[in-house]
C-alpha cells in the first residue's frame, strides 16, 4: 500500500479522499492555490503544498507546480479526485514520470474513453449500443438533416470533447439545422478547443442512470450497482440515488453486465462510471467517466465499500477481493444524495452565489452523511466549482431514505450564500419524486420554482418608511419557549448584538438586493470575469436588454438593464474581474 498520497484536487473530494488515506494509516498531501490558502483541504492535510494562482488553469491545472511538489512531498501516489486532471491521460503520464503512481486507469483507457465518439466506438465494439447517433464528427448541415429525417426529431448536436453539462444543442427541425451546427462547433471550439460535433437522437423524456465499475489488473471486473442521476437543471445533476425507482433487475443486470464488457473492451482499472439513457425500457450508452464521481456516496451507503480506499487498493496491485455475488449480497436499502451548491435556485433560475459561509451546520443523525468542502467563515470563490457540500442519507427503503433526506435539509444552515436546498426541498417532496415519474427535463420542465426563494426577506421598509431588519430572539411565555421574529429599526450591526441570543438571519451582502438600482447603474449580482459586452457608449437599451455577459463559476450570466435608456457610460470590457455591486454600465 502507499505510504503518501498527494491529493490534486480542493473542496468536497479533497477531504473525502484525506479521510480514507488516514483510515489506512496513509500521510496525505494538499496543494493549494493562493484562494485556497487557508481552505478545509489543506488545514486536514498532513502536508501542503502552495501551487501559487488563483484560476483553476494556473493552479490545480498547473502540471509543473504539481510534479513539484510530488518531489518536494515525496508522495508515492496521486489521486486526481474529479474535474481537474482525472481525466487527462498526459498528466497520467507526468504522474508515473515522476515516480508516483497515478490512481486512477492507465492512460489508454482515459484516452479510449475521453472522447464521446471514440468511446461510443469502444461501447460498440463490446456490443452495447449507443443513443442512435453518428459516430463519425459532422461536416456538412445536410448530415444533420438526413440524420433528423431518419430517425426523427429532435436531433442532439454534441461535442465529442464536451463535459460538464456543457456543448449540446437541441435541434427541432430542419430550419434549425445549420445555425444550430455552427454554433455547436463555435461553443466547442470555444470550451473544449476541439471544435468536432456529432449528432444524436435527442430523447425526450429519459432517464440519467449510470453504473459503477471497478476493475483491477488481474483481469477482473464487477458491476458495483447504479445511480439514478436524473434531477438536472442545465444538463447537471442536482440529486441522485441508489437503487433507481421502477428499474427492473434483469435490467439493472443487463445494464451492469453491459458496462464489465465495456471494462474488458478498454482494459480498465479502477474506479468507473458508465452513464446510460434510459427510455422505454431500453437503456443506451452515453459516456464512461474514467474516475470516482460526485455522486459515488450513494453506492457506498447500500454496499457498505469504501470506494476510495478500493481505488487505492487496486491503484497498489491488489485485486478487487470481491465476486459479482458478494457484492450483489451487500446491497441495501436506498441512498440519496442532494448537492448543495451555491446558487440561488429562485424562480428556476440557478443563479451562481460566490461569497463568504457566514455560517455553516451539517446535518446529523441517524443515516445522515455530509461530505463538505467547506466550515463556517470559509469563501466559496468564483473561480471554482461551487460544490459546498453533499448530503446523503441511507434508509431501509425510498421513502424512508427521502423523509430522512427532506428532514436533513430542514436541519441544514448554510449563510452568507443562496445554496440549491430550497430547490432539493421541492423536489424532494414532490409527488412526481414519490411517484417516481421523473426524467431529466423533469426540473425544467414541471418543477415549479416560481416561489422558492433562496433566503427569506431579512431587510424592509416600515410603514413609516424607515428600514427595518429581521432578528430572531427567543423568548419564554410562561415558562413555554418560543421563537420570536422581531422587525427593528436599523441601527447597523450594533443592533444584532448577540445579548438577545439572535444571529443576524443574512449577510448584509446577501440582502443586497437586485441587478441594477433604478438610478441608472448596471450593476453585478457576484463575483466573476466579464465574458462579452454587447453594447456600446451612446447605444439606446430596452429593459431587460443584455448589457453584458459575466462568468462566474463556470456559467454565463446575462447582466441585464433594468430599465430603458440609452449607454452613457460603459464601464467594463471582456477579461475584467468584478466583485459583487459593481457597476458595468451608466444609463443615461
Ligand atoms: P456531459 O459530458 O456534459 O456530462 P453527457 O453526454 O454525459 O454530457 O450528457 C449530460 C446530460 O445531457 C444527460 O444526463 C442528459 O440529461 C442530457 N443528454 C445528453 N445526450 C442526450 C440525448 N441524446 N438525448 C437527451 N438528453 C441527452
Amino acid at each position: 500500500m502507499f505510504e503518501k498520497v498527494l491529493i490534486a484536487n480542493r473542496g468536497e473530494i479533497a477531504v473525502r479522499v484525506i479521510r480514507t488515506c488516514r483510515e489506512l494509516g496513509i500521510a496525505t498531501v494538499a496543494v493549494y492555490s493562493e484562494l485556497d490558502r487557508d481552505a478545509l483541504h489543506v488545514r486536514l492535510a498532513d502536508e501542503a503544498y502552495s501551487l501559487g494562482g488563483q484560476t483553476a488553469a494556473e493552479s490545480y491545472l498547473n502540471t509543473p507546480a504539481i510534479l513539484e511538489a510530488i518531489e518536494r512531498s515525496g508522495a508515492d501516489a496521486v489521486h486526481p479526485g474529479y474535474g481537474f486532471f482525472s481525466e487527462n491521460a498526459e498528466f497520467a503520464r507526468a504522474v508515473s514520470g515522476a515516480g508516483a503512481t497515478f490512481v486512477g486507469p492507465p492512460p489508454g483507457a482515459i484516452e479510449v474513453m475521453g472522447d464521446k465518439i471514440s468511446s461510443r466506438l469502444a461501447a460498440e465494439k463490446a456490443g452495447v449500443a449507443g443513443v442512435p447517433g453518428r459516430s463519425e464528427p459532422l461536416t456538412d448541415p445536410a448530415e444533420v438533416i438526413a440524420f433528423g429525417e431518419e430517425h426523427g426529431w429532435p436531433v442532439a448536436i454534441k461535442a465529442a470533447f464536451g463535459g460538464g453539462g456543457r456543448g449540446m444543442k437541441v435541434v427541432a427541425s430542419a430550419a434549425e439545422a445549420k445555425e444550430a451546427m455552427e454554433s455547436a462547433q463555435r461553443e466547442a471550439v470555444a470550451y473544449f478547443g476541439r471544435p468536432e460535433v456529432y449528432p444524436e437522437k435527442y430523447l425526450t423524456w429519459p432517464r440519467h442512470i449510470e453504473m459503477q465499475v471497478f476493475a483491477d489488473r488481474h483481469g477482473n471486473a464487477l458491476w458495483i450497482g447504479e445511480r439514478d442521476c436524473s434531477y438536472q437543471r442545465r444538463h447537471q445533476k442536482l440529486v441522485e440515488e441508489s437503487p433507481a425507482a421502477d428499474f427492473p433487475d434483469e435490467i439493472r443486470r443487463a445494464m451492469g453486465e453491459a458496462s464489465v464488457a465495456i471494462c474488458h473492451a478498454c482494459d480498465y482499472e479502477g474506479a468507473g462510471t458508465v452513464e446510460f439513457l434510459y427510455e422505454d425500457g431500453r437503456f443506451y450508452f452515453l459516456e464512461m467517466n474514467t474516475r470516482l464521481q460526485v455522486e459515488h456516496p450513494v453506492t457506498e451507503l447500500v454496499t457498505g465499500l469504501d470506494l476510495v480506499a478500493l481505488q487505492l487498493r487496486v491503484a497498489a496491485g491488489e485485486p478487487i477481493g470481491l465476486t459479482q455475488e458478494e457484492v450483489a449480497a451487500r446491497r441495501n436499502g436506498h441512498a440519496i444524495e442532494c448537492r448543495v451548491n451555491a446558487e440561488d435556485p429562485a424562480g428556476g433560475r440557478f443563479l451562481p452565489s460566490p461569497g463568504k459561509i457566514s455560517f455553516f451546520r451539517p446535518p446529523d443523525g441517524f443515516g445522515t452523511r455530509t461530505d463538505a468542502g467547506y466550515e463556517s467563515g470559509d469563501t466559496v470563490s468564483q473561480f471554482y466549482d461551487n460544490l459546498v457540500a453533499k448530503i446523503i442519507v441511507w434508509g431501509e427503503d425510498r421513502e424512508i431514505a427521502r423523509r430522512r433526506m427532506l428532514r436533513a435539509l430542514a436541519e441544514t444552515a448554510v449563510e452568507g450564500v443562496a445554496t440549491t436546498i430550497p430547490a432539493h426541498q421541492a423536489i424532494l417532496s414532490h409527488d412526481d419524486f414519490v411517484a417516481a415519474a421523473h426524467s431529466t427535463r423533469w426540473v425544467e420542465e414541471r418543477l415549479d420554482l416560481s416561489g422558492v426563494t433562496a433566503s427569506p426577506a431579512t431587510v424592509a421598509e416600515g410603514d413609516d418608511g424607515e428600514r427595518r431588519v429581521l432578528r430572531e430572539v427567543d423568548a419564554e411565555v410562561d415558562g413555554r419557549r418560543y421563537r420570536v421574529k422581531l422587525w427593528l429599526p436599523d441601527l447597523g450591526e450594533a443592533a444584532s448584538s448577540p445579548a438577545s441570543g439572535a444571529r443576524p438571519t443574512r449577510s448584509k451582502r446577501a440582502a443586497s438586493g437586485p441587478v441594477a438600482g433604478g438610478d441608472g447603474n448596471v450593476t453585478v449580482p457576484m463575483q466573476g470575469t466579464i465574458v462579452k459586452v454587447m453594447v456600446k457608449e451612446g447605444d439606446a437599451v430596452e429593459a431587460g436588454q443584455t448589457i453584458c455577459v459575466l462568468e462566474a463559476m463556470k456559467m454565463e450570466n446575462p447582466i441585464n438593464a433594468d430599465r430603458a435608456g440609452k449607454v452613457k457610460e460603459l464601464k467594463v470590457k471582456p477579461g475584467d474581474a468584478l466583485g459583487a455591486g459593481d457597476v458595468v454600465a451608466v444609463l443615461e
